[in-house]
């Protein structure tokens, strides 16, 4: 197939974090919507990548390996995801299951939160909308909420309850946006700045590059074309990769988004590049 005609999709979470797709359905829709290549990009797990590697093993479609670490900058939330990583590392398992116990413990804390407000919602709840072992985080709780008929949409669990301010909201374990771009780079992946038109920090974007990060999402589905033009214009002045997802969380977040965006396989192509200059081939 021409090349031009290959579109890929860098930004996908599954059942392992807040998707509602499992490795194999996120697959099988990557494959129904024709995409050449989908990266896995969980919140704080791995998990996902094999299953997808093994659902994808007899057919074209490209699992590129990935994560979405959650950085706080002052009191804001830096999203980096980390591409073609080594995913396999002993180390950094450790230090995710660290990352996602840590989100078992605050879940506790914004369900006390609830609770004392008078709303009935229990941590079995929540987790019946989890997967074991996964990145538990404030999509499943709305979901929870949605459920159980205390809010009429997931929306609604955010402005009242769970957004960034509002009163039953905790905070995650707090890392760095220094350590979230040393971690990748310690996994031979290319960092990449998630959505940063939802970031609405571009002043930060300098720093970030001098800690070494290499790329920046473009196209991503929050990002309307002159957010998108926006973006390739500090691609080319900070000389960083561009990267497009479509951030589908299956149905988690209404309906599935993967196939809507275009993001030229070309640019996959020049994040495979960079990384064999950056860390040599394998
Ligand atoms: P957490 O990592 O647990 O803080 O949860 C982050 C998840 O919640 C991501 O999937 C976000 O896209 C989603 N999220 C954050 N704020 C909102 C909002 N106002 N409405 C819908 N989803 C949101
Ligand atoms: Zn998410
Ligand atoms: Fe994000
Ligand atoms: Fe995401």
């Amino acid at each position: 197939m021409d090349e031009r005609e290959k579109f890929v999709d860098l930004h996908v979470h599954t059942t392992f974090s807040d998707g509602t797709f499992t490795p194999e359905e996120v697959v099988k829709y990557a494959k129904d919507v024709e995409l050449s290549a989908v990266a896995i990009t969980d919140h704080d797990s791995v998990d996902g990548i094999l299953p997808a590697i093994a659902a994808a093993k007899d057919s074209s479609l490209e699992i590129i390996p990935g994560v979405e670490l959650t950085a706080e900058y002052n009191d804001f939330e830096v999203h980096i995801l980390g591409l073609l990583i080594e995913w396999n590392s002993p180390w950094f398992a450790d230090k995710l299951k660290e990352i996602r116990i840590a989100r078992y413990e605050r879940m506790k804390r914004m369900i006390e939160k609830l609770n004392a407000k008078g709303i009935d919602i229990a941590l079995d709840d929540v987790l019946a909308f989890s997967g074991a072992d996964g990145a538990l985080g404030r999509l499943h709780l709305a979901r929870a909420l949605n459920e159980k008929g205390i809010v009429k949409s997931i929306k609604e669990a955010f402005d009242r309850f769970i957004g960034k301010n509002k009163p039953c909201f905790e905070k995650r374990m707090i890392i760095s946006p220094e350590e979230a771009l040393t971690m990748v780079n310690h996994l031979k992946g290319i960092s990449v700045l998630a959505h940063p038109g939802l970031m609405m920090h571009d002043e930060i974007i300098p720093e970030l590059v001098q800690q070494g990060l290499k790329g920046i999402e473009v196209l991503h589905t929050d990002h309307k074309d002159k957010s998108a033009l926006h973006y390739r214009t500090l691609a080319k002045k900070y000389r960083l990769l561009m990267s497009g997802g479509s951030d589908c969380h299956g149905e988690g977040k209404g309906m599935p988004l993967m196939g809507w965006i275009k993001v030229p396989y070309i640019l996959l192509e020049n994040l495979k590049l960079a990384k064999n200059k950056c860390y040599g081939h394998e």
